[in-house]
């Protein structure tokens, strides 16, 4: 007699060797190390992570016993075809691990599978966003905006010292956008 739990396993695995399938047919192959864009306080440097596995991501944790609904749900999305958000590439970096969904990597803004895609897309998040001489960084939008095009925005808020405090915008949209931001 098959248990549920068996049942459920069986149908992750199809799962996740249909998910890798898809992957392949969408990239050619499944990818041994993905590459990433680091935050703004690491200069957008690209940063190599090793994949470890791909799954198909069911939103249900294999339980010691399935009840048959959640097994049902599990065969049945076997049934149904992959969603590119919902396959899963687990990788790591050191200590850290994260998972990044394929259609993340499709869009290509933050992970590749190539380097060079994310060195050249790194450069223009650093030609946007790392001021030079004659350039500050807009309070809100964060955007490298030369000095003469400055708008100073007083912002009204419970947190500032007598109730106000300026800042420095790329715009007054920018401005108010914080403003607003402060008020929610
Ligand atoms: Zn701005």
């Amino acid at each position: 007699m098959t248990t549920n739990l068996q049942k459920m396993e069986e149908a992750t695995e199809a799962l996740g060797v249909a998910a890798s399938d898809h992957m392949i047919s969408e990239l050619g192959k499944v990818p041994t190390h993905l590459w990433r864009i680091g935050g703004a306080g690491q200069k957008y440097e690209p940063q190599e992570w090793v994949v470890d596995k791909i799954r198909y991501n069911t939103a249900m944790y294999i339980r010691t016993n399935p009840t048959n609904e959640q097994v049902q749900r599990v065969q049945d999305m076997v049934e149904q075809d992959i969603e590119p958000a919902l396959v899963v590439l687990h990788v790591r970096q050191d200590n850290s691990s994260t998972g990044v969904k394929l259609s993340d990597l499709q869009e290509g803004k933050i992970w590749s599978t190539s380097r060079s895609a994310i060195v050249e897309r790194a450069a223009e998040l650093c030609e946007i966003y790392i001021p030079k001489d004659g350039q500050f960084s807009c309070r809100y939008c964060r955007k490298a905006t030369d000095d003469k095009d400055k708008f100073v925005g007083t912002i009204i808020a419970r947190q500032y010292p007598g109730m106000r405090a300026k800042f420095d915008y790329c715009s007054g949209r920018c401005a108010s956008h914080d403003q607003m931001a402060h008020e929610g």
